[in-house]
């Protein structure tokens, strides 16, 4: 077991106002961590985060940052950790989709889903790292897709982005390992968020139809392993990228 995994309780989270990361966010939170999450625009979401994380007990800061954006991530990570403390884990769950076929593609939507996904969780984890090395430890998730694994016709954008975010997150849990730092990937399928109400409803029910386990997933049931993989009972587990799927990938 690390020495962080053991003694930090701060965590820092990205796109921590919706979906997955607040799931995360909020189940972090229940587990005793203090929350630094960051969120790109829609503040009214990030404000009943933070009351609600505040509820549990906890201290909170959120900031309003675009991943893609370097210097607005490292500012977010100074500023919660002058706040909180030294973080412990940290979890990239900021992504978006601008879904197309390849033939139809725009520049600027293959930039912004590479820039804000790929990107975004380099510029995390990248901030994190040397604290971490410092403190003798840590854990990070990194959140890819079954769509990274697989790939998915009309998401070669976003597929590309999330199998890069794979092989960072091996090649982060090889660097980091002797620092006692642990990195690893989850890999949802289909998750009832916002990003997924956005399907047409002839897709949403042809995917219900391929999950063996017939329902789509919700954000706790991928908040629930991150949750494990950031705490000392997965202190021997780094470099994995773990499905949560309903088994639609079999
Ligand atoms: P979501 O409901 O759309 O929430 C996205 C979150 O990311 C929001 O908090 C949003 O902030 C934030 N965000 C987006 N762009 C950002 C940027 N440039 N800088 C900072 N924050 C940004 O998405 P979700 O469904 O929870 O997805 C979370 C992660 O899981 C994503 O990486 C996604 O690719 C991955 N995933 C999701 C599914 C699924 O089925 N939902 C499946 C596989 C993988 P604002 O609210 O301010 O916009």
């Amino acid at each position: 077991m690390s020495q962080t995994d053991a003694a930090e309780k701060v965590a820092l989270v990205t796109g921590g106002s919706r979906g997955i990361g607040r799931a995360v966010v909020l189940r972090l939170a229940a587990d005793g961590y203090d929350i630094g999450f960051c969120y790109r625009s829609d503040e009214q979401s990030a404000a009943l985060v933070e009351k609600e994380v505040r509820e549990l007990g906890r201290r909170v800061l959120s900031r309003r940052v675009d991943v893609a954006d370097g210097t607005q991530v490292r500012e977010f990570v100074t500023a919660a950790e002058d706040e909180l403390g030294p973080a412990g884990a940290a979890v990239t769950s900021a992504g978006i989709t601008r879904d197309s076929p390849l033939v139809l593609m725009e520049d600027e939507n293959w930039d912004a889903v590479v820039r804000t996904n790929l990107d975004g969780t380099y510029h995390l984890c990248r901030a994190v790292t040397f604290p971490m090395i410092r403190r003798g430890g840590g854990a990070v998730v990194t959140l890819s897709s079954v769509a990274g694994v697989a790939g998915n016709a009309g998401q070669t954008n976003y597929s590309a982005s999330k199998a890069g975010i794979i092989g960072f997150t091996r090649s982060f849990a090889k660097e980091g390992g002797r620092h006692g730092i642990r990195a690893n990937a989850v890999a949802p399928g289909f998750i009832d968020t916002d990003m997924t109400s956005a399907l047409p409803p002839k897709v949403s029910k042809e995917m219900l139809g391929r999950i063996p386990l017939k329902r789509f997933g919700q954000p706790e049931d991928v908040a629930s392993l991150v949750s494990f993989l950031v705490s000392p009972e997965a202190s021997y587990i780094t470099g994995q990228v773990f499905q949560v799927d309903g088994g639609i990938a079999l």
